[in-house]
């Protein structure tokens, strides 16, 4: 799994060409869905307990975000991979077209406020990303974003990719690990998908006619999305392009990413110390104590009972 995600990453200071490198129908050395599915299934149960560990450390915390293009499988990744794990723990934040409240704002504070705790995992789906995507797609978005006329220039991608990894080396500096996923989908597939959604009753909630709008608009996301890779995958916050059009595949390949994320944190049960283990010995001597005195309460109890009648 480890050469896998190597191959999955976003190298840092590199140009890649995100039609030609990263094919969405990727499996690795998997054959099927079946041959796949135990060692998913035992990724889940270590993620379950790694976050008992992030949990219970208090130290760190995990900022996954999810970016997509429609129908690739975000809600399903969030739902899937995080069935194990104690939902106390975690966070899940869908950004969607910013409010008249959120506008008002500069674009990362809706996300800052959004951010885990620590030993709490957050997952964003979609994100700050959207500015540099969504927005460069649809220029009608910035406009609404009411910014001083000198700083909306053709300036401000580039302002933008570096307010975004300044942003990130804050966090990472803080003890936020960032983790970043982009869940590449084929024009085809998601053609399958949207029809899916169409033609059966209980999916159709999931389809908006926005949808085929964007979808007029791959090839200005794609753009967007390897100019986004080419500014933004950095060696303390990568992103991961994760194959998408066999979702059995996108599960187990998230989940290994997060598990190897995490297994660099060392992540541990804190230490106990000295005075804190004689105060964990004196409570149990004390409840001890209490099951005796109950023991004898009960006795006297029963002799009561045995005089009356
Ligand atoms: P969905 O994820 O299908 O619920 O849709 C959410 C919509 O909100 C998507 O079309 C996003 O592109 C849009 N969205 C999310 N963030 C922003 C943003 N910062 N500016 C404009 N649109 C956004
Ligand atoms: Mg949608």
């Amino acid at each position: 799994m480890k050469k896998l995600l190597e191959s999955l990453k976003v190298p840092s200071g590199k140009k890649i060409d995100l039609r030609q490198d990263y094919d969405p129908g990727y499996i690795g050395h998997f054959m099927s869905k079946e041959d796949a599915e135990d060692t998913t299934a035992a990724g889940i149960q270590l993620l379950a307990q790694q976050q008992d560990k992030l949990y219970a450390q208090n130290t760190y915390a995990l900022l996954i975000i999810l970016q997509a293009l429609d129908a690739a499988g975000k809600d399903s990744t969030i739902k899937h991979v995080m069935s194990g794990v104690n939902p106390q723990g975690v966070q899940v934040t869908s950004f969607k077209v910013p409010s008249a409240e959120e506008l008002d704002h500069d674009y990362l504070w809706r996300n800052y406020v959004a951010l885990p705790l620590r030993g709490n995992i957050g997952i964003f789906n979609r994100s700050y990303y959207e500015e540099v995507l969504v927005v460069r797609v649809h220029p009608e978005y910035l406009e609404r974003q009411q910014l001083p006329p000198v700083l909306n220039d053709q300036n401000i991608w580039s302002r933008r990719f570096l307010e975004i990894n300044n942003f990130e080396r804050y966090l990472v500096d803080n003890g936020i690990i960032v983790l970043k996923f982009f869940l590449n989908v084929s024009k085809d597939e998601q053609k399958r998908r949207f029809l899916k959604r169409i033609e059966e009753p209980e999916k159709n909630w999931k389809f908006s006619a926005a949808d085929i709008h964007e979808r007029a608009c791959w090839d200005d996301y794609i753009d967007a999305y390897e100019e986004m890779f080419n500014n933004t995958s950095t060696p303390y916050a990568p992103w991961y392009i994760i194959p998408a059009d066999h979702k059995w595949f996108t599960r187990l390949a998230v989940v290994s990413a997060i598990l190897e994320t995490l297994d660099r944190l060392h992540l541990a049960y804190p230490e106990v110390t000295i005075q804190q283990n004689e105060e964990l010995l004196a409570a149990k001597v004390e409840m001890e104590k209490e099951n005796v005195d109950n023991a004898g309460g009960i006795k006297k109890e029963k002799k009561k009972i045995g005089k009356k009648s």
